[in-house]
């Protein structure tokens, strides 16, 4: 037997009598519940007249950075949905000094993200171990094709204008390594600038 909620007033007494109430009860119990509903703060948006208030971190859509890939592939290899489609080659980068051995490096021929499959559950963010991949809040990207909720990597790259920019550092936070090496890169280059005798000095491989 299920016991009365607390507050719950039962329609008969103890003994088994419907319980008295007064005429019109029931339409001042209506009126009582749409006073108290009208004076509440309003939840409803009117999107997409007014566009949401969402967080800087929501899972709307993801951006490449395709700089920062190096076609390692984890990222396709632990996606659950299998959506994410990469294609590449390798090439031969000679050698920078002379006697030096030539390198050999992937590059990037295809990237993209079916969205129609993705469930956002940003393994894919998290494992990237070179900042390639970013979450952005847009969510506005429906289509009546489902073909074309698979971004290519133009797409994907023009996501990354939408990323927000990170949190600052907390007061005396140490700078990222990658902040402290594109410094340096920077203040050398300036500096063979400066000391180039016949104009400024072309950047040399390892600057970026
Ligand atoms: S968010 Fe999850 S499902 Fe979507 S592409 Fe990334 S790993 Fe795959
Ligand atoms: S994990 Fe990152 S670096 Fe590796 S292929 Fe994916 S996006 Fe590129």
């Amino acid at each position: 037997m299920s016991r009365p909620s607390p507050g719950h007033r039962p329609a008969t007494t103890p003994s088994g009598r419907p319980r008295a109430s007064f005429p019109g009860s029931g339409l001042a119990k209506g009126l009582a519940v749409t006073l108290r509903t009208m004076t509440k703060k309003t939840v409803t948006e009117q999107y997409p007249d007014v566009q949401p208030e969402l967080p800087p971190r929501t899972r709307g859509v993801i951006g490449l950075f395709e700089e920062n890939c190096t076609v390692c592939m984890l990222c396709a290899r632990e996606c659950p949905d299998w959506c994410i489609y990469i294609d590449s080659h390798k090439e031969t980068v000679p050698a920078a000094t002379p006697g030096g051995r030539e390198r050999s490096r992937n590059v990037l021929d295809r990237f993209a993200i079916d969205f129609s499959l993705c469930m956002y559950c940003g393994i894919c963010v998290e494992v990237c171990p070179f900042d390639a991949l970013f979450w952005s809040p847009e969510f506005e990207y429906a289509e009546t094709d489902i073909r074309d909720l698979t971004h290519e990597r133009d797409k994907l790259r023009e996501w990354m204008w939408t990323v927000p920019a990170p949190p600052a550092l907390d007061e005396g936070a140490e700078e990222p390594k990658e902040l402290t090496a594109a410094r340096r890169s920077a203040e050398k280059l300036a500096d063979r600038q400066a000391a180039a005798p016949d104009g400024p000095a072309a950047p040399r491989e390892g600057d970026a």
